[in-house]
Order: C-alpha cells, then structure tokens, then sequence
C-alpha cells in the first residue's frame, strides 16, 4: 500500500499567517470494488495457455505472440462508392487485392497442373467451385504492417472501404452467394461480413439480424455509411434484433445460404482488451454456455436453409470445442431432433487459393482455421461449410 507526503495550507489564527504543514496519508488501493484482482486479460491469456498448449502443441507459443502483437487489417472495398481511384490509391501505397491476386495465382497453378495431369478432368473431386472476385479486399504484403488510413467519403457521404480482419471476409468468400440468393446473417453486427455480402450484387435478398439492440444500431450505422439511402430503403435488406435461435423455426427453409458467425470468446480481443472482456469473472456463465449457443444458433441456420442450400459457421476462436466440436455436435442434433441431413463441404481447395495470404491450421477434422502468424497477422477465423441435403 503506497505512502505518501501531502502539503497543506493551514492558518495560524494567533499570529494571523499561512503555514505549510506537511502531513503523511496512508492511501488504501481499493481492490474488492474498483479493480479485479487480475485483469481479465490475465486470466484469458491463463486460459488460452491452459488449453491451446495442450490444442495446438509446439505451434501455440509462436500464435500467442502473435495474438500479442499488433493485427493486420485489409480494406474492403465498398463498390457502392463513387470515390474514384480508391484501389489504385491504395496499391500505389503497395496495397493487393488478396482475393484477386490469389484466384489468379492459383488459376495459373491449376492450369499448369491440369496439363500435366491429364486425368483431373475426369476426377470429380478436381472440379473446384469458383471464388467470386467481385468482393475485393486490399492488404499490405507479408511482413509489412503499415496502417491503412482512414477511408473518405464521396459526394454523397459513402465511404470508400471499410477495414476489418482481412480473414473475416473469407467465411463470406466460402459461403458462395450465387446471383438472386436469398441470404441470412444470422448474427450480424457491427456488419462487416454484411457490408463483404452486398458487394456480391446479385444478392436478391439479405437479412441481417442481431440478437443485441445496440448492437443492431450500429449495423444500421455501418450500413447507412456504406450504402446509397435508396439501397437501404429497397425492400432487398431486412435489418433485425431477435434471438437468432428463433428463426430456425419460424423462418424455415427460407434461404439459400446462411451465415452463422456466432458470439465466441474473441480471442484476440480477450488477450489484449480489458473492455468488454468474456474472461471477466461476471462472465464467467455465459463464458461457459458459448458452445451451448453456438450449436443452438448453427442448427437454427440449418433449419433456415433450403435443401440443397448452404450454411457457413464462423467464429474468431482458435478453440477446438466452440469450432469443430460445435459443429460436430450441430450435425448430429439436426440429424437425431430434427431428421435434417448436412453434409460438410471440403474447404481444403479453398485453403489452398488463400495460402498465399492467410495461414491455415494444419489438419482440422471439419473446417478450416486461419492461425495468427507474426508475417499475417490476421485471425484467428475458424469457419466451416455445410450442405443440408433434405
Ligand atoms: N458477423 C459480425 C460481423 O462480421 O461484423 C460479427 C458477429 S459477432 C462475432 C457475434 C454477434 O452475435 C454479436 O454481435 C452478438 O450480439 C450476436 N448474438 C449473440 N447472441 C445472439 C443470438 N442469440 N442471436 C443472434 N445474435 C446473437
């Protein structure tokens, strides 16, 4: 407990003059009330070292570090800008596209490849679904962490990209949103993954939900930022806050594809922000019922999909149990209590497009698991597709 000396004024009444007196205060650091004995991050950073050591073995210590250093960003260009030169601007600044340079990449790859090996076109397992290049998102190469500026507005207030974990835009890329879809977000806010959906043109129909009042506020900002008013006011987007677990049932079979980016213990926010923490001691219930509304809110996008349809989950954990178990759990749950069949959709090829940006978890029973990594420091984003069949 820290001691310290303190001046005062006093006045000497009987001679009629101002004194000095110094006088020593014992100050008691409060800590019941005030301040927790260890801050939340303490106690995340316990957690992960707990778990992940045993998780990811030998590759932890370097991920850690990473989580502890500063996140790469990429910008998602928002096509609804009329901002000219917003890509060349930002490649002068030695900014790529990731998504077109890596389809490129890997095209020419596949092409050298399927000359070489003449039986690939008749292998089913070859024939590889397309990425669509119309979502573009700019990062620094690897290794370089400038820092994006801030994005401008146009004429009409619009602004021209928004930054976000460049990894969060892949579990969008992995859904396929194919012309005059409907879609489902079923946990959208604050939007970014909405806003990387709407530059797919072609979507008929999006509804973004969030359980959270405040929350759904903000998607509502975010989207009045980056969309013309009149794309907002069209009958396209329906913005709502309800529990996403109820629309599994009264909005069944509705959609063609559903993103379920679900609550998680945001590991990287956990590790290095006090505020808002999921590892505070006050949250430690809903901490641990996360897998429980994790597998709630993933069956609710299963019975929201059409047959033939596609839902993508997507967390921003490394853990096995809020990812692949999650969704192992999901998988058998709608096929016990709901006589729903999903098939997971391999995403290894898709991995595979990306490996030049992004680095990928090793061996993943389902999913795949964008690592953080000092040279791409981007992630974690796990995300996992499935197909329901009936
Ligand atoms: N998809 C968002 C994005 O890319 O900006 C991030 C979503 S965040 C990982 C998870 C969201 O789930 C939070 O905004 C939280 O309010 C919301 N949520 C929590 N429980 C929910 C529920 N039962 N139904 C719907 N949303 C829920």
């Amino acid at each position: 407990m820290a001691a310290y000396v303190c001046t005062r004024f006093c006045i000497n009444k009987s001679k009629g003059s101002i004194r000095f007196i110094q006088r020593r205060f014992r100050v008691k650091t409060k800590w019941a009330a005030t301040r927790p004995k260890f801050p939340s991050t303490e106690l995340a950073l316990h957690n992960f070292d707990t778990s992940y050591s045993i998780q990811l073995r030998d590759l932890w210590p370097s991920i850690r570090v990473a989580m502890l250093s500063e996140q790469k960003y990429g910008a998602l260009i928002n096509s609804f800008s009329s901002t000219a030169n917003v890509i060349t601007e930002l490649e002068a600044q030695g900014c790529k596209d990731f998504i077109s340079i890596d389809c490129t990449r890997n095209e020419v790859h596949q092409s050298t490849q399927d000359s070489t090996t003449s039986h690939r076109h008749s292998d089913p397992a070859a024939i590889q679904p397309s990425i669509s290049t119309d979502i573009k998102c700019l990062v620094f190469p690897k290794g370089d962490i400038s820092r994006f500026k801030p994005a401008r507005p146009d004429s009409n207030g619009i602004l021209g990209y928004y930054l976000l974990d460049a990894a969060s835009v892949l579990p969008v890329l992995a859904l396929d949103v194919q012309p005059g879809h409907t879609v489902l977000d079923l946990c959208a806010a604050p939007g970014g993954k909405t806003l990387a959906l709407l530059q797919r043109h072609s979507v008929d129909y999006l509804w973004a939900n969030d359980l959270s009042g405040s929350r759904t506020m903000r998607l509502r900002r975010t989207l009045q930022s980056y969309l013309p008013k009149e794309f907002l006011e069209d009958n396209k987007i329906n913005i709502t806050s309800t529990d996403g677990r109820q629309l599994g049932i009264t909005e069944e079979k509705s959609f063609d594809r559903v993103l379920v980016d679900v609550p998680c213990t945001t590991d990287r926010h956990s590790a290095m922000v006090e505020e808002n923490n999921i590892f505070k001691r006050s949250r430690t219930k809903e901490r641990q019922k996360l897998p429980l509304l994790q597998t709630q809110l993933l069956l609710a996008g299963i019975q929201a999909t059409r047959q033939g349809g596609n839902v993508v989950y997507s967390t921003c954990s490394l853990s096995q149990l809020q990812n692949e178990c999650v969704v192992q759990q999901a998988i058998s749950l709608a096929q016990q209590e709901l006589g729903i069949t999903v098939h997971v959709q391999d995403l290894k090829w898709f991995a595979q497009y990306f490996s030049d940006t992004f680095h990928f978890a090793p061996q993943l029973s389902v999913g795949e698991l964008v690592l953080p990594h000092l040279c791409a420091n981007f992630g974690p984003i796990y995300m996992c597709k499935l197909q329901r069949m009936n």
